[in-house]
C-alpha cells in the first residue's frame, strides 16, 4: 500500500519532534501511520509484526473493531463530564473489574503511574487509620529493579540511577529488599511497614520471573505481619503472562492490585487501583481525584477490553502461544545469548553486552518488519499483541534466527574468532533485503540505526 504523497519523510518528522518536544525518549528511526491487529505499517506503507504491543497496553491488538466500535459509540453520545456527575458504564466496569479480580472496590485513574500513587497514598492512610502507625512514620517496602512509573512517588521507589538521577528529594519512608527474596522482605518489615509494592514479575527490569514459591512466600510474611500486599500488574496484567493476573499463577489475592495498559484497550490510557474494601475505605469525597479517571470513554473502554479478553480467549492463547515461543526462543542456540525469560507471550532474550547491543538486534529487527525495542542495554523483549497466531510467531521466529546468525558472524569477524569468514561479510545483523533504509536522512541516529541500515541496503543492492 502506497502513503500518501503529502506525508512528510522520516528526516523531517524526526526534526520536528526534535526541535520542539522533549529529548525524553530515543524512538527507533520509524514513522507509524497506521495499525491494524498484530501489524502496524510505517509511513512508506511498509508493514511490521509488532513484538511490542506499546509496552503491553496493545495486548487486543491495534484497532480492534469491537473496542473502536465502543469508543466511537460513547463518544458520540458523551464523552468527558468528570467525576461530578454519576454516568451510566462506571459502575458496570468497576463491578466486572472487581469480580474479576477478587478486588472489593476499584478507583480509576488514567496511567498507570497515577494508580501506582493512588496505591500508595491508599496504603499510607490505611496504616495511619486502620494499622495505627504514628504519624508521619508510615513506610512502604519496594523491590530492587523495580518499574512503578514516572511520578516522584514512583521513582522514588525506584533503585535505577538513571531514573532518579537529578530528581531528588524524594518521597521519605520507602525501603528497598532484593527481588525474589521473600527473607529480606521477612527481615525488612518492621512496626512501620505500611505495604509491599511488587510487580509479580519484573517488566522493565528485562522480563525478570522470580523464583517458584516467592509470591506466594510473600503474601503469607504480609498476613503475618499485617502489611498489604500490593501487586503492580499494570504490565503483567491481563493475560500477558498467560493468566489472567500473574498473581494467579501462585494462587495469591493481594490485598491491593494496580492495573493499566490493556486496560484501555490498546484505544486510551486507563487504569485502576483495586482492593479490599477496608483498604479503599480510607478515602472520603475530595482526599483524592483525577479529572479524567473513571470518564464515560474509559468506561465503555475498560468494560469492553475486560469483555474481549474472554470472549476471544485471549488469557489462554496467551499461555498456550507463550509457552510455544518461550520454547522455540529456547532452542535458539547462539554464542550472543545468555539467557532466555518469560511468562505467557511476554519473552525477553537477554544477550551478552560483551558481544553484541541489544539495541542493534532491534534496529536489525525493525529492518525485516519486527518492531521491539531493547531493554537496560541487554534484553530484547517479545511481547506480540495476544491475537497473535503462531504462523506469525513462527515467520517472527524465522527473521530473528536471521537476524541472530547475521550477528554471530559479524561479532566472530570483529572478534576475530572467526578467521575464514563467510564470503560477504556481514557487518551488522541482516535485515529486509531489497528495501530501501527507514534510517536515511535521519541524523541522530546515524551511529547506530543508519549504520546499520545503510549496510543492510548496500548488501542487498546488486
Ligand atoms: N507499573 C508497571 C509495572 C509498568 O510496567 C509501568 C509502565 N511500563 C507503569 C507502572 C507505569 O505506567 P504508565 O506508563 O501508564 O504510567
Amino acid at each position: 500500500m502506497q502513503p500518501p504523497t503529502s506525508l512528510p519523510h522520516l528526516a523531517d518528522v524526526a526534526t520536528l519532534e526534535r526541535q520542539y518536544g522533549a529529548r525524553n525518549y530515543a524512538p527507533l528511526p520509524v514513522v507509524l501511520t497506521r495499525g491494524e491487529g498484530v501489524y502496524v505499517w510505517d509511513d512508506r506503507g511498509r508493514k511490521y509484526l509488532d513484538m511490542m504491543s506499546a509496552y503491553s497496553a496493545v495486548s487486543h491488538g491495534h484497532s480492534h473493531p469491537r473496542l473502536l466500535s465502543a469508543l466511537i459509540e460513547q463518544a458520540q453520545r458523551l464523552a468527558i463530564v468528570s467525576r461530578a456527575f454519576h454516568t451510566e458504564s462506571l459502575g458496570a466496569f468497576l463491578k466486572r473489574a472487581c469480580e474479576l479480580t477478587g478486588m472489593h472496590i476499584a478507583l480509576p485513574m488514567n496511567t498507570g503511574a497515577e494508580a501506582v500513587e493512588t496505591a500508595l497514598k491508599a496504603a499510607r492512610k490505611w496504616s495511619y487509620l486502620a494499622k495505627g502507625i504514628a504519624a508521619g512514620q508510615s513506610e512502604i517496602i519496594a523491590c530492587e529493579g523495580n518499574f512503578h512509573g514516572r511520578t516522584m512517588g514512583a521513582v522514588s521507589l525506584s533503585t535505577e540511577p538513571q531514573y532518579r538521577h537529578g530528581f531528588g528529594p524524594f518521597v521519605p519512608g520507602i525501603r528497598t529488599v532484593p527481588f525474589g527474596d521473600a527473607e529480606a522482605l521477612r527481615r525488612t518489615i518492621n512496626a512501620n511497614t505500611a505495604a509491599f509494592i511488587v510487580e509479580p514479575m519484573q517488566g522493565e527490569a528485562g522480563i525478570r520471573i522470580p523464583p517458584a514459591g516467592y509470591l506466594a512466600r510473600c503474601a503469607e510474611i504480609c498476613r503475618e505481619h499485617r502489611v498489604l500486599l500490593i501487586a503492580d500488574e499494570v504490565q503483567t496484567g491481563l493475560g500477558r503472562t498467560g493468566k489472567l493476573l500473574a498473581c494467579q499463577h501462585e494462587n495469591v489475592v493481594p490485598d491491593g492490585l494496580i492495573l493499566g495498559k490493556a486496560l484501555g484497550g490498546g484505544l486510551l490510557p486507563v487504569s485502576l487501583f483495586l482492593a479490599r474494601r477496608e483498604v479503599m475505605s480510607v478515602f472520603s469525597p475530595g482526599d483524592h481525584g483525577s479529572t479524567f479517571g473513571g470518564n464515560p470513554l474509559a468506561a465503555a473502554v475498560g468494560l469492553t477490553a475486560l469483555d474481549t479478553l474472554f470472549d476471544e480467549n485471549l488469557i489462554e492463547r496467551s499461555a498456550e502461544l507463550g509457552a510455544y515461543l518461550l520454547q522455540e526462543l529456547r532452542s535458539i542456540e547462539s554464542p550472543l545469548i545468555r539467557e532466555v525469560r518469560g511468562k505467557g507471550l511476554w519473552c525477553g532474550v537477554d544477550f551478552d553486552p560483551s558481544r553484541v547491543r541489544a539495541k542493534e538486534i532491534a534496529l536489525a529487527l525493525l529492518s525485516t518488519g519486527i518492531l521491539t525495542k531493547e531493554t537496560h542495554d541487554t534484553v530484547i523483549r517479545f511481547a506480540p499483541p495476544l491475537v497473535v497466531t503462531r504462523e506469525q510467531l513462527d515467520w517472527a521466529l524465522a527473521r530473528f534466527r536471521e537476524v541472530l546468525a547475521s550477528a554471530e558472524a559479524m561479532w566472530r569477524i570483529n572478534s576475530g574468532a572467526f578467521n575464514d569468514g563467510p564470503s560477504a561479510s556481514p557487518r551488522t545483523p541482516a535485515g529486509r533485503s531489497g528495501t530501501s533504509s527507514p534510517a536515511s536522512g535521519f541524523s541522530e541516529e546515524r551511529t547506530c540505526a543508519s549504520s546499520a541500515m545503510d549496510d543492510l541496503h548496500d548488501e542487498a543492492t546488486p
